[in-house]
């Protein structure tokens, strides 16, 4: 899970630079200036149907983002940076990746049929026992709940008191909801969840998964056609809270079953959550160890040559056309260091 809206604290920054055309100047001197590779992470594609299904960029606008991209950018695949960053080889001046996390049913449904179009490779990071299983996210799960309830609050021990999102504000009330439950431990999260929906007047559909998550079928086609795949684990923990030995088994795990699966190897890795506290040194080695050559964070940065492998930065696609242009132009990560 990620947040797509933290781009809503420099609104009003991207206004003004747009207006004084400085996105696009900065962003053409810094390809004359240097090797930048953007690197963007998408969640959900698709126009407005489940509320609670958080970072979502609307099929037109992914449309445009990829047009846009195709016209300013090299669009390169994670074999190709590996290779350049490894072996000193050149890239182009101004190159990006696409990458999708979770393994959402509407990548394959909206966004699959833009990047057939326009053939342009992308990476998607599969949680793999969320792959046709009855297994939905924690986080759908009580976005489901309180997307449906007619409940006004649902008490849940010493969280106090849950109630439905506000209707004008349902992403953002969502997410601090969520910000609540990321900060509790793994089993006691999956016990107030469980809670939580054995108080409230809601049945979270046995189908749900299918409709949420992409099927293999759906993943052996996109492999067909120039989507890569990597791991994502299993369950989707943040690592550093387990042991090693269960971290590796979630690392290891999720890299078999999609080689067994696509019958080929797999060879990069997402961090769940992915910011710097939720990964180490021996979460790498693990990554070494077992024959990935690359992972990505959740960390706004663009990679240049200089970039550790296993570290790789990641830009949010901001939330319109605009603010694209200025999470990718690399400006987001210059403004997100200097202010915090
Ligand atoms: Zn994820």
């Amino acid at each position: 899970m990620y947040d797509y809206n933290v781009i809503n604290n420099f609104d009003e920054i991207i206004n003004i630079l747009n207006h004084l055309k400085l996105i696009a100047t900065y962003s053409l001197i810094q390809s004359n200036v240097r090797l930048q590779v953007a690197i963007i992470i998408y969640h959900h594609i698709g126009n407005k149907k489940d509320d609670y299904l958080l970072n979502r960029i609307n099929t037109s606008d992914f449309e445009k983002q990829m047009r846009y991209l195709q016209e300013t950018h090299e669009i390169i695949t994670f074999e190709k940076l590996t290779q350049a960053i490894t072996e000193k080889k050149s890239l182009p001046k101004r190159a990006a990746i696409i990458t999708f996390d979770d393994g959402y049913k509407d990548n394959y449904t909206e966004a699959f049929p833009i990047l057939k179009k326009y053939k342009i490779p992308a990476t998607i990071f599969l949680t793999t026992g969320h792959i046709e299983t009855n297994e939905i996210f924690w986080w759908n799960k009580i976005g489901y709940i309180l997307c449906n309830t007619k409940l006004k609050k649902i008490e849940l021990e010493d969280l106090g008191d849950i109630s439905p999102p506000s209707i004008e504000n349902i992403s953002y009330s969502l997410r601090m909801i969520y910000q609540k439950f990321k900060k509790i431990p793994e089993d006691k999260k999956n016990k107030l969840i469980n809670l939580l929906i054995q108080k409230s007047d809601i049945k979270i559909p046995k189908g749900l998964n299918k409709d949420l998550m992409m099927s293999w079928d759906n993943i052996r086609e996109m492999n067909e056609n120039g989507i890569d795949f990597g791991a994502h684990t299993v369950t989707h923990p943040i690592l550093t809270n387990l042991s090693l030995d269960q971290a590796k088994l979630e690392i290891v795990e999720s890299k078999k079953i999609i080689e067994k699966r696509l019958n080929k190897t797999i060879t990069t890795f997402c961090y769940p959550n992915g910011f710097a506290n939720d990964y180490n040194s021996d979460i790498i080695k693990i990554l070494k160890d077992n024959g990935f050559i690359c992972s990505v964070t959740a960390i706004p940065k663009m990679v240049t040559m200089k970039s550790d492998l296993f570290e790789l930065g990641r830009l949010p696609p901001g939330y319109d056309y605009k603010s694209f242009k200025f999470c990718i132009s690399g400006l987001y990560s210059v403004l997100n260091k200097m202010l915090g």
